[in-house]
C-alpha cells in the first residue's frame, strides 16, 4: 500500500478513540476524581464527605502540621525547585541529611534518594543488570519492578506469586546460563496486602549467588519494631540486600530511596540513569520526608494505632463469611469480586454510603477486587461504619 498517494489517507490517531471504546466496553475505563482539602481519615471527594479507605498515608502524616511546617521552612530557605540534577546544581545538604537518616534507621551503610519510588526501581534495576543477566520476578510485583526489568534488557522470568519451590526450579535450570542474577520482589504486595517469603528468598539468593532487591514501598513506616519495614519485621536488618522504598506512602511526602551497602549506593550514583538525568527532589518534599522519618522513629504510637485498627477491622470482618478476603499481613485488605462490573458496582455502593474504597480491576490486578487501606487516624466509628456498609454490599 502506498501511504503517501493512497486515495484516502488514514488518520494515524484514530486508533486512540477505538481503543477507548474497547476499554469502556470491558469496564476497564478509569478516570481521576478530585479530593479537596487536606488528606486524612475523612476527605471530601468530588464534593461528598467520605471515610477514606483509599489512601497510602498509613500514619496520617501527609496532613501533619510538622511535615507541613518543615516543607514551608524549606521553601523559605531554599526555594521551590532543586534547579538541576543532583550531580550538577541540584544537590542540597538537605538531601544528604535525608539519605543519612534513611541509612541510619535502616541500619544500612548508605542510601540514595530518588524523585519517586518508581524511578528508584527503574534506576536500580537498569543499573544492576543488563543483557547477559537474569531477573527472577514475582508475578504480582509492582509495575515499577516489572518495567525496570524490561528496560534493563536482562532475561526476565516471572515466578508464580510467592512460590519459592518454582523459583528454586527456575534458578537451578537457568542460573548457570547468565552472568549476574537478581531476584525482585515487593515485600508487602501492593494490591493484595500479603508479604513476600523473605527468609526463603534470602536463602535461595544466597544458594544461587543472586542479588535480592526488595521493594518496601508499603512496608516503610508500617512494619518492623521501629517501623523500617518488612526486612526488620523478619529480623533481616543488617543483611546484604538491596532495599527500595518510597517517601510517598506512610512518610507522607514524595520521592523514593535505595538503601544498602556503600558500594551499591556509590555505584548507583554513577550508573542509575533515573537518578543521574533527573532533577533532584524538591526542598519541600525532602524536608517533609525528613520530618516524617523522625516522627516514625520517635512516636511509635502511630504505628501501634495503625495495627490496632487493622486488628479491629479484621476481627469485625470475620463476622462476614461471604466476604472473600485475600490473605493479608498489612494495612491493605482486599476482597475479591467476580468481575470488573461487580467490583465497580460494589465500589459505587460503598461510595454512595460514604465509604471511599476503590475497585481495583485488570490490568492492575488479575482479578477484580475492592481494596481497603487502613490508617492510624481512622476512628473506631469509621471502621464500624465500613463493616456495616460492607454487610449490605455483599
Ligand atoms: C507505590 C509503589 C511504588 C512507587 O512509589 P512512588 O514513590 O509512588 O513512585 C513502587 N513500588 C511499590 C511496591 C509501590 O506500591
Amino acid at each position: 500500500m502506498n501511504f503517501e498517494f493512497g486515495a484516502k489517507r488514514r488518520d494515524p490517531y484514530a486508533w486512540l478513540e477505538q481503543s477507548l471504546v474497547t476499554i469502556h466496553r470491558a469496564d476497564w475505563y478509569r478516570s481521576v476524581q478530585p479530593i479537596n482539602g487536606r488528606p486524612g481519615a475523612t476527605v471530601v471527594l468530588a464534593g461528598q464527605e467520605v471515610i477514606n479507605f483509599a489512601s497510602n498515608d498509613y500514619l496520617g502524616l501527609a496532613g501533619d502540621e510538622r511535615l507541613m511546617a518543615a516543607a514551608t521552612a524549606a521553601i523559605a530557605e531554599f526555594g521551590t525547585g532543586s534547579t538541576g540534577s543532583r550531580l550538577l546544581s541540584g544537590h542540597r545538604e538537605l538531601h544528604r541529611e535525608l539519605e543519612e537518616a534513611i541509612a541510619s534507621t535502616k541500619h544500612t551503610e548508605d542510601a540514595l534518594v530518588f524523585s519517586s519510588g518508581y524511578l528508584a526501581n527503574l534506576g536500580a534495576i537498569t543499573a544492576l543488570v543488563g543483557k547477559r543477566d537474569l531477573i527472577l520476578s514475582d508475578q504480582y510485583n509492582h509495575s515499577s519492578l516489572k518495567n525496570g526489568a524490561i528496560l534493563s534488557g536482562a532475561a526476565v522470568v516471572e515466578y508464580p506469586h510467592c512460590d519459592v519451590e518454582v523459583l528454586k526450579t527456575q534458578l537451578s535450570q537457568q542460573r548457570q546460563n547468565y552472568r549476574r542474577c537478581i531476584i525482585l520482589t515487593d515485600t508487602v504486595f501492593s494490591m493484595d496486602g500479603d508479604l513476600c517469603p523473605l527468609p526463603a528468598l534470602f536463602d535461595l539468593a544466597d544458594e544461587f549467588s543472586c542479588m535480592l532487591l526488595v521493594d518496601e514501598a508499603h512496608a516503610t513506616g508500617v512494619l518492623g519494631k521501629t517501623g523500617t519495614g518488612c526486612v526488620e519485621h523478619f529480623g533481616y536488618t543488617g543483611k546484604q540486600l538491596i532495599q527500595i522504598g518510597t517517601l510517598s506512602k506512610a512518610l507522607g511526602s514524595l520521592g523514593g530511596y535505595v538503601a544498602g551497602s556503600s558500594a551499591l549506593i556509590d555505584f548507583l550514583r554513577n550508573r542509575a540513569p533515573s537518578w543521574i538525568y533527573t532533577t533532584g527532589l524538591s526542598p519541600a518534599d525532602t524536608a517533609a520526608a525528613l520530618a516524617a522519618i523522625k516522627i516514625v522513629q520517635q512516636e511509635p504510637q502511630h504505628r501501634a494505632q495503625l495495627w490496632g485498627n487493622i486488628h479491629y477491622l479484621k476481627t469485625l470482618l470475620q463476622h462476614l463469611p461471604n466476604l472473600k478476603l485475600l490473605p493479608s499481613e498489612s494495612p491493605i485488605l482486599c476482597f475479591q469480586l467476580l468481575n470488573a462490573t461487580d467490583a465497580l458496582k460494589a465500589g459505587k455502593q460503598l461510595r454512595d454510603a460514604g465509604i471511599f474504597a476503590p475497585a481495583i480491576r485488570p490490568p492492575t490486578v488479575p482479578t477484580s477486587r475492592i481494596r481497603i487501606s487502613v490508617m492510624a487516624t481512622h476512628k473506631i466509628a469509621h471502621i464500624e461504619k465500613l463493616v456495616s456498609v460492607l454487610k449490605d454490599v455483599i
